[in-house]
């Protein structure tokens, strides 16, 4: 079978594929007939978002060139998702764990290299375009010119625009071909949504279901929620990967949804999805990074025909369906171990 570049023959690596989107593109790779799928993370599998039984499923740290170089055999093509990541409030305050993850880029593209793959992909990020193009919350959408001159996010946005870079000169140097997306605001059901990496998306959903479980209907809001975003829907992010990794776009390109909203809005949205109305408090000394921020999709539309299919007041439903669901579960286990406790 034949699709696109793809060789259907040799197994096709995804690296990070615990995390979120490594996860469902697991299952999509699966999904369009690849019988040979290999999905490495750090984390211990109980931890990983989606399992996928029909996948060959390895616990390693990718950081480490000889574990790069087992996952890299025998592959075709390479999907590199792996990296220590969060959202605001662990970016900002895990600057140097952040960089760390240029080990996991620097060591999946030599051992691609050296295994002779067919194609590689690096997800990038929003974070690498300049801080001064994102000051006011009245945003011009950023455009893939807009990362130079260099200003990147702090830490993160450094990693991710030196290892954009590092594609580049291994595909120019060595002839690798590597293709480059840079994510924005990814969101959807399986990802995280506790315990400090989550996103906002994820966040209020959460905060959204415990105001309504506890009855305490206060919220925090980080920074003023005039702050402005736009999310991407996971589906949407998975077709743009493929078409992506087909192309022959050789430089980064935008992935992201251009519906722009504001903090409060997406506040509006969960809080009309949960059928409840909180207090807001702003916190505006928490993290809450750039004023404002949207993806010009031009390039993306012109050179490959994506558009965003999916709103946001849609995706967020589904988020937060699935987010209850585990906020749910999670409660049934610490009420069975309190009453257990009590025996
Ligand atoms: P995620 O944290 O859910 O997934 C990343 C996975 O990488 C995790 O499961 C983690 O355990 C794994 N990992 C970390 N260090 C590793 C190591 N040393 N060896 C092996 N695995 C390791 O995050 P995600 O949202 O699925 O993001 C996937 C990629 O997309 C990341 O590169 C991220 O920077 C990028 N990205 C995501 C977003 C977003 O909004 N979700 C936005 C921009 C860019």
């Amino acid at each position: 079978m034949s699709h696109g570049h793809t060789d259907y023959g040799r197994p096709v690596l995804v690296a990070g594929g615990g995390g979120f989107i490594g996860g469902h593109l697991v299952a999509k790779l699966l999904a369009e007939g690849h019988k040979r799928v290999r999905c490495v993370d750090i984390k211990q599998q109980d931890d990983w978002y989606q399992v996928a039984p029909d996948a060959e499923n390895i616990v390693a740290d990718l950081t480490l060139i000889e574990n790069c170089k087992a996952a890299c055999e025998d592959v075709g093509d390479v999907y590199n998702l792996a990296c220590d990541m969060g959202g605001m409030g662990f970016i900002e305050n895990n600057k140097a764990l952040c960089m760390l993850s240029v080990l996991i880029n620097t060591h999946m593209l030599m051992e691609a290299r050296d295994a002779g793959v067919n194609r590689y992909f690096y997800a990038s990020s929003a974070c690498v375009y300049n801080a001064d193009k994102q000051v006011n919350p009245d945003v011009v959408p950023l455009k893939e010119s807009d990362a130079y001159p260099a200003m990147p996010e702090d830490g993160y946005g450094w990693e991710k625009l030196f290892s954009e870079r590092m594609c580049r000169h291994f595909r120019e140097d060595y002839g690798l071909q590597t293709r480059v997306a840079r994510f924005h605001n990814v969101y959807g059901p399986y990802g995280t949504w506790d315990g400090g990496r989550e996103k906002a998306p994820a966040a209020m959903c959460r905060k959204v279901i415990a105001a309504g479980a506890s009855g305490d209907h206060n919220i925090e809001i980080w920074g003023d929620g005039e702050q402005t975003r736009s999310f991407t829907y996971i589906d949407d992010c998975l077709h743009g990967i493929k078409l992506i990794m087909d192309s022959d776009l050789l430089e980064p390109i935008n992935l992201g949804s251009s519906e722009l909203v504001t903090i409060n809005g997406l506040v509006d949205i969960v809080e009309e999805i949960g059928g409840i109305t909180l207090k807001r408090a702003y916190n505006l000394d928490a993290p809450k990074g750039v004023n404002g921020r949207n993806s010009d999709n031009t390039m993306i539309l012109d050179q490959l025909g994506w558009a965003p299919e999916t709103r946001l007041r849609d995706g967020m439903e589904k988020t937060y369906q699935w987010i209850e669901n585990e906020y749910q579960q999670r409660e049934k286990i610490k009420q069975a171990a309190t009453t257990s406790a009590s025996v």
